[in-house]
């Protein structure tokens, strides 16, 4: 038996999902259902922007949510380590959780975006025959590429009306859409406390998020992997507030003699 269509928008809040969301109502095509993953880990200004989408769309947004919080899997799950005596030697104590992700041990999306999405549909698929938009902008072709993209239910209304990033922005900031300036300071916004961000974006994190830079201090404290390979969440603090003194004072903070100075910095911070 043919099980009906059914039309669902994929909606993070951000730029490209928002934009497609009010031109797919705008121009009357199916929709079913608009569907954000709450993660726990947006920014505020995102989270109010959905409310705000709903409010203008006079149409509910179905928040699903991953069985775990962000905070459980981070420093409260019970892992079994490989070898839990070095692990002891290594970080001083026993630790829960997986601690901050990296490049080879992103447990976050999974857990946090894909699982509760992909079970949602999983029940959906059972009544209907599903369609998705997936707000990928024109100009992201890499991402397009990605077989979980290319899959027959995906629909992709911005690379169909050849909708850039940034005329995606554009199109939320014409109907009164601003996140607060978040995009001023992100090029991309993702959950805020990623490891795996640029540091220009961490660097703006510290700069206009004082509020989330210290809770990013606190989870620090409840885990023992360091936040990048490089740099700890408190050293990327010192990092920061050097490279203003240094501008301040009119030095150049991408030559040598600032790598050096800031070296010693760190050194005499962690002494
Ligand atoms: S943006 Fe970063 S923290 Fe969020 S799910 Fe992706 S890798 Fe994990």
């Amino acid at each position: 038996m043919m099980k009906p269509d059914f039309w669902i928008v994929s909606f993070s809040g951000g730029k490209d999902s928002t934009s497609m969301l009010l031109r797919l109502l705008e121009e009357n095509r199916p929709v079913d259902m608009i569907l954000f993953v709450d993660t726990g880990l947006e920014f505020p200004a995102m989270y109010d922007n959905i409310d705000k989408v709903e409010k203008y769309i006079g149409r509910p947004i179905t928040r699903i949510h991953p069985k775990y919080s962000f905070e459980y899997y981070f420093s409260e799950a019970p892992i079994k380590r490989g070898n839990p005596e070095k692990f002891r030697q290594l970080f001083g104590r026993d630790y829960n959780g997986f601690g901050w992700m990296g490049p080879r041990m992103r447990w976050c999306t999974n857990r946090l975006k894909d699982a509760p999405r992909n079970s949602f549909l999983k029940e959906l698929r059972k009544k209907y025959t599903l369609h998705q938009y997936v707000g990928l902008a024109a100009d992201e072709g890499y991402r397009l590429e990605r077989k979980n993209n290319q899959r027959d239910e995906c629909v992709h209304p911005l690379v169909e009306w050849g909708m850039t990033e940034s005329d995606c922005l554009q199109y939320c900031y014409d109907r009164g859409f601003d996140w607060d300036g978040l995009y001023q300071h992100f090029s991309r916004v993702s959950c805020w406390l990623c490891p795996l961000q640029p540091l220009a974006e961490l660097r703006a994190l510290w700069e206009h998020f004082p509020e989330l830079w210290e809770k990013l201090k606190e989870y620090e404290a409840m885990t023992w992997r360091k936040f990048r390979s490089d740099y700890s969440v408190n050293e990327l603090e010192i990092r920061f507030a050097f490279e203003k003194e240094c501008l301040a004072k009119g030095l150049s903070i991408r030559n040598k003699a600032f790598f050096t100075a800031l070296k010693e910095r760190l050194g005499d911070e962690k002494c």
